[in-house]
């Protein structure tokens, strides 16, 4: 039986969407580490980091963005509006 944890904002672990493994996650402190990106268009950023792969998710506004975009999500602060809500 598999089982599936989606991820979840600010959730202390969830299955990464990039490798697949329920892996712990480690949320990035944005105010810390980049001050001048932790808010877009007065949403704040979050950055979750995989501790399987290592590999980072970003949360706008609680929502994660597609692992598939690109991971810089700086560039199209508009694009989260195309993302549909699951
Ligand atoms: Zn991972």
């Amino acid at each position: 039986m598999v089982h599936h944890t989606p991820p979840r904002f600010q959730a202390a672990a969830f299955n990464c969407p990039l490798c697949g493994a329920y892996s712990k996650q480690i949320w990035l402190n944005m105010q810390r580490h980049y001050p001048t990106r932790a808010m877009i268009d007065g949403k704040e950023l979050r950055i979750a980091q995989c501790t399987s792969c290592n590999k980072m998710t970003f949360w706008l506004d609680g929502r994660m963005l597609p692992p598939d975009s690109g991971s810089v999500p700086f560039r199209n602060p508009d694009q989260p509006d195309e993302l549909k809500q699951d």
